[in-house]
């Protein structure tokens, strides 16, 4: 008989993860997702429920978790700065104590691991566009500390998993990823943008709205998360996951407002402590490693993505 991969998928009710649970349920795989719901939805994963290969399970990370599964995609973790700086001292235990948990977890089963991690492990970048191989400018004691540390050092016990105890890891590092199913209220630019146009709200700039961000559509990134851990055991990563089309905000603005046809007005709200100036990914390890690239451009992907903002918006004006 054709043997059927368990594969876990936490945090597989937020956004990411709801299409990552969707595409490997197309792969024929079961699979469990976990999640505590402090920023992911039911019905993220609402049409899911009818797959017999699919389960959802109320669990928070930071407690351990005895199931057997041959891979971990681990996504847990709030990812807005408005939702992850909610409860700080949260957010670090979901990343590290998460990490030890589901590493543990990884190294009893031996399954494969996959690790969420960010491009805001590379902070305030000096240098650009963003190479692996570059160390961060991280600010420890601001106010995304919590984040940025938090992944970095799980980062750290991920690599010393492989070296001390031979678990098979892989460690994506994910720029700016957006599209349907974020949450309304997440707080994050492409979501509040389109909420505020749709609703013909000003559109909040912070800052000069000159600093930049490089935007990869929802099902671009979820491809490159399932090559990266099909990929051999010698792959470990870290790779940059990301579309290297790079926008200020305030382009970003523009467009949005010409796409929604909105009469919204931008205005300026200060610059958060510690927001990046720039990002933008070099991709060149995941060409060559994974033959992977984005395909979908950013005016491409905000079409589906302001669709589903409209219906929400809908929802929410009753
Ligand atoms: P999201 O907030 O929609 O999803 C995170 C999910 O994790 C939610 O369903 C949330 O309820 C769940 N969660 C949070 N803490 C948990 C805990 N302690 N135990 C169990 N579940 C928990 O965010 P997203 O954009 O889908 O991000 C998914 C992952 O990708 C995160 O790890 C994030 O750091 C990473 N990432 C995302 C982006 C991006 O631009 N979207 C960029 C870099 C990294
Ligand atoms: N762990 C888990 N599920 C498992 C195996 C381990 O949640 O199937 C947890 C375990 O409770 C521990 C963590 O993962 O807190 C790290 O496990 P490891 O075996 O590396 O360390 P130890 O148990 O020796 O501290
Ligand atoms: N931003 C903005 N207006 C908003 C929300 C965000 O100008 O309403 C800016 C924010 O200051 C940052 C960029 O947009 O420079 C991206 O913010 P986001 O919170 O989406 O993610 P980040 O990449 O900073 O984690």
């Amino acid at each position: 008989m054709h043997y059927v991969p368990r594969i876990l998928v936490t945090g597989g009710a937020g956004f990411i993860g709801s299409f990552l649970c969707e595409r490997l349920l197309d792969t024929g795989a079961e699979v469990l997702c976990v999640d505590n719901f402090f920023t992911g939805r039911r019905t993220n994963v609402a049409h899911l429920l009818d797959n017999p290969r699919f389960e959802v399970m109320r669990h928070d990370v930071t407690v351990p978790l005895f199931v057997e599964v041959d891979q971990i995609y681990n996504m847990a973790c709030p990812a807005s700065p408005v939702h992850y700086q909610f409860d700080p001292v949260q957010t670090t235990k979901t990343s590290v104590h998460g990490a030890i948990n589901m590493l543990g977890l990884a190294k009893r089963t031996r399954a494969k691991i996959l690790q969420a991690s960010t491009s805001e492990v590379y902070g305030d970048p000096e240098i650009h566009p963003q190479t692996e191989d570059y160390w961060g400018n991280v600010n420890p004691l601001g106010p995304r500390a919590c984040y940025d540390e938090g992944k970095r050092c799980a980062e750290t016990l991920f690599f010393d998993y492989y070296r001390q105890h031979k678990v098979q890891i892989k460690v994506a590092r994910i720029f700016n990823t957006y599209g349907p199913r974020m949450h309304p209220n997440d707080g994050r630019v492409v979501s509040n943008f389109i909420v505020q146009a749709l609703k013909g709200e000003d559109i909040t700039l912070y800052g000069d709205g000159e600093q930049t961000r490089s935007f990869c559509y929802v099902s671009d990134l979820v491809d490159g998360l399932v090559r990266l851990m099909n990929t051999g055991d010698d792959v470990t990563g870290p790779i940059n996951l990301g579309n290297p089309g790079e926008f200020t905000i305030r382009q970003l603005a523009e467009k949005i407002i010409e796409m929604t046809g909105a009469r919204s007005k931008l205005v300026h709200k200060p610059l958060p402590q510690d927001d990046p100036r720039q990002r933008q990914p070099d991709i060149t390890r995941a060409r060559e490693t994974l033959d992977w690239a984005p395909t979908i451009a950013l005016e491409e992907g905000l079409r589906p993505t302001i669709a589903y903002f409209e219906e929400e918006v809908r929802a929410m004006l009753g």
